[in-house]
């Protein structure tokens, strides 16, 4: 598509949704949604712990962390936490953001020997002057907090490494066989949004490369008055275009978080088109508990949970 018409696009769809918004001002439902969303279908279990944490009252930042945390802990998991995929030197990395509806943030980077990292980002969030911790710094604070020291290969994630290393083919592309990430949003009782995004990053990545997971802005954006995105696939993507923030803030325009996903994902694709294809994906969420989602390439799900029931979504793509 041409730069132009792109952009036509952008805004001829954000004005009308902006005024359909303003005429739908008047009927917004008085009863709060209660709502969760995660990235990937194997998420479900953790999705499934978030909603019911937000059914029984507990805010949106404690079920995306206590949520997030069942996707950290089981070593089938290989993408985050326990049992994440190394790095090309075998050694497992984790990286973690949360951002809360009040817009304070925590973060930590490439961290080592710790499972629940968003929870750590929360305790950054909380218990430090700081956003963003990185490495043996993270480390040494989660110790400090209480944190047990866990070596985080297990023998199945290994013995994939152990036969990558066979070849040491080293393509850094994301797709649908190979994505490390959960993303998640929920919104409260109180009808506040929160969020938060775990990962391993990518398999067998160099080490000391990070991708847009535990950035602020690119893997995961909150604002309280408009929604929230959360961004997985290929971080190097997502971090040129500050992804997650650009959802939230094409939703402040008036696009619905359907839409929003899909400009966010389109400019990633005008940038790119003719390099190697890859997979990029964004879920969203508004301050009526719409959600939405979209993705480059085929292949994508999300968990949903909402009056009770966890579904599983497949999310419309550009390919
Ligand atoms: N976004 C993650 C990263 O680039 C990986 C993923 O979501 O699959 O590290």
């Amino acid at each position: 598509m041409k730069r132009r018409s792109f952009i036509f696009d952008i805004f001829s769809v954000g004005f009308a949704t902006a005024i359909s918004s303003r005429l739908n001002a008047n009927n917004l439902n008085s009863s709060p949604v209660i709502r969760s969303i995660s990235t990937w279908n194997n998420t479900k279990e953790a999705n499934l712990m978030a909603g019911r944490l937000l059914d029984k009252g507990k805010s949106s930042i404690d079920a995306v962390v206590e949520g997030v945390a069942v996707s950290e802990n089981d070593p089938k998991n290989t993408t985050v936490g326990f049992g994440g995929a190394p790095d090309s030197s075998g050694k497992v990395t984790l990286d973690a953001c949360v951002m809360n509806h009040l817009g304070d943030c925590g973060s930590v980077v490439a961290v080592e020997n710790i499972v629940n990292v968003a929870r750590l980002a929360k305790d950054v969030m909380e218990k430090t002057p700081h956003v963003m911790l990185a490495g043996k710094g993270a480390e040494e604070f989660a110790l400090i907090e209480g944190y047990k020291k866990t070596d985080l290969l297990t023998e199945f994630s290994k013995k994939n490494w152990q036969k990558w290393s066979e070849t040491k083919e080293y393509s850094p592309i994301i797709n649908i066989d190979n994505h490390d990430t959960i993303g998640m949003l929920c919104i409260d009782q109180n009808n506040n949004i929160s969020g938060a995004c775990s990962s391993s990053g990518q398999a067998y990545k160099m080490p000391g490369r990070v991708g847009d997971s535990p950035i602020i802005g690119s893997g995961l954006f909150i604002d309280n008055k408009v929604g929230g995105a959360v961004a997985t696939g290929l971080g190097e993507e997502i971090i040129k275009t500050v992804g997650s923030f650009l959802v939230v803030e094409l939703m402040r325009q008036g696009f619905t978080p359907q839409e929003a996903c899909e400009s966010a994902v389109k400019r990633i694709v005008s940038n790119n088109s003719q390099k190697n294809r890859f997979q990029v994906a964004y879920i969203a969420m508004n301050k009526k508990g719409e959600v939405g989602s979209y993705s480059i390439e085929p292949g994508f799900t999300y968990m949903d949970y909402l009056n009770g029931k966890n579904k599983e979504i497949i999310s419309k793509s550009e390919f």
